[in-house]
């Protein structure tokens, strides 16, 4: 099945509505990391270079169908027109008589940002009159917000159904670079998964580990493995009503004859803010102390198969790595990574983080924007805003 792509569309002179993931994490209006908005660029310059007039949309936050000003994309407006080098209008509503006149008076070749796409009540329950209304403001529709494919929103699938639509070229990027990873050969391929939760991340768990040859299990739902394969693992973080889960992927990897890696030797603290840390083995953790990282040993092991995958998607921390004492394990899993001649996808939002506070971005082959996106597709589930762009001829 192919994509539409937006580079096949004859967009000149045409009003373009371009579906971008703008949420990016912001303190007060200061935005905090613009990897999202910079990720948009390709496909905005090459719109507005075949002489498009561009409509942008997106969500921020979760303001919930309501207007609320702490979730308005204004400075995002002013950000991406530094990045852009080019004006851009902010229209602060989504659809109705104001944005109707601005899209009017829209030259080609000029972009404009309408807001916050969430503040509509209709835009989440994918209101038919909601997407009517946006496909009303143009001529095609082009979707390149991958981080929000997922999810069946007027925005995202709704609008798709009226107009003629496209995959912009971030779409088309993360498209072909999961694709990559779902097709790969299960020799070769080791999944790294960590971050707080088995529950998060079960179906991805079920559906990697009869997929992969190796699959190492860190972070904090790694405790709940330890808890079900009968460790004591004092006051760590844990979720009992995952411990079915945890010992289902441990009897599949049984069947497959998967590898299934966890942490041998961890460090730990009597709490995440203390700093009076040791590194004991699994086997020894006080029941007053929690586990914050995975220890020294545990990343030797785990570099081992990582160092010598074809290829690789790790989707979660290793650890509690906003705090340094406990940095260590993802920071040098990151590292292992980006040294590895593996084709590697790294997916979700704090593991993207913690690969480019490693500073190894550039040697990762492949960043995603969309952390349950991503994780959906390489589930092998269907996204609906892409199967909307499928090409059925
Ligand atoms: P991603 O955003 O990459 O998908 P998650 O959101 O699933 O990752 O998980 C990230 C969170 O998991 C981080 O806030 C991190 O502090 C937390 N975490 C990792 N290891 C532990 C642990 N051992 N105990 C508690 N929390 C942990
Ligand atoms: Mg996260």
């Amino acid at each position: 099945m192919s994509i539409r792509s937006y580079l096949d569309a004859d967009v000149h002179d045409k009003r373009v509505l371009v579906r971008v993931d703008f949420n990016v994490p912001l303190d007060g209006a200061e935005i905090r990391d613009d990897t999202r908005i910079r990720a948009a660029l390709p496909t905005l310059r090459s719109l507005l270079d075949r002489r498009a007039a561009v409509i942008l949309v997106s969500h921020l936050g979760r303001p919930k169908g309501t207007s609320n000003p702490a979730f308005s994309l204004r400075p995002i407006a002013s950000r991406l027109a530094e990045l852009l080098g080019h004006p851009v209008q902010f229209v602060p509503e989504v659809v109705g008589e104001e944005a109707s006149r601005a899209v009017r008076d829209l030259a080609s070749g000029n972009v404009l940002l309408l807001e916050n796409v969430r503040f509509e009540p209709g835009e989440e329950k994918n209101d038919p009159a909601l997407a009517q209304r946006l496909a009303e403001l143009a001529d095609l529709f082009v979707n390149d917000a991958f981080g929000a494919a997922h999810r069946a929103h007027a925005s995202t699938e709704g609008v798709a159904h009226l107009l003629p639509s496209y995959a912009g070229a971030l779409m088309l990027a993360e498209i072909d670079a999961l694709r990559r990873l779902v097709d790969s050969p299960r020799s070769g391929f080791v999944a790294i998964i960590g971050g707080a939760k088995v529950s998060d991340k079960i179906g991805v768990l079920e559906h990697l580990v009869e997929r992969v040859e190796a699959l190492l299990i860190g972070g904090g739902m790694a405790n709940t493995f330890l808890l079900e394969s009968g460790h004591q693992i004092g006051s760590s973080l844990a979720e009992p009503d995952a411990l079915s889960d945890a010992h289902k992927v441990t009897a599949l990897a049984k069947t497959f004859g998967t590898r299934l890696l966890l942490p041998n030797d961890v460090v730990i603290a009597p709490t995440i803010d203390s700093e009076s840390i040791r590194t004991v083995n699994v086997t020894d953790v006080p029941a007053d102390q929690s586990i914050f990282d995975i220890g020294p040993i545990t990343i030797d092991r785990f570099s081992q198969p990582i160092g010598r995958a074809a290829t690789i998607f790790w989707n979660g921390p290793m650890g509690v790595f906003e705090k340094p004492q406990f940095a260590h394990g993802t920071l040098a899993i990151s590292r292992a990574v980006a040294e590895s001649q593996a084709f590697s996808v790294v997916g979700g939002g704090d593991s993207v983080a913690a690969v480019e506070a490693a500073g190894v971005a550039p040697r990762i082959s492949h960043i995603s924007t969309g952390g349950g996106a991503s994780l959906e597709f390489v589930e092998g589930r269907s996204l609906p805003g892409i199967e909307i762009l499928e090409q059925h001829s």
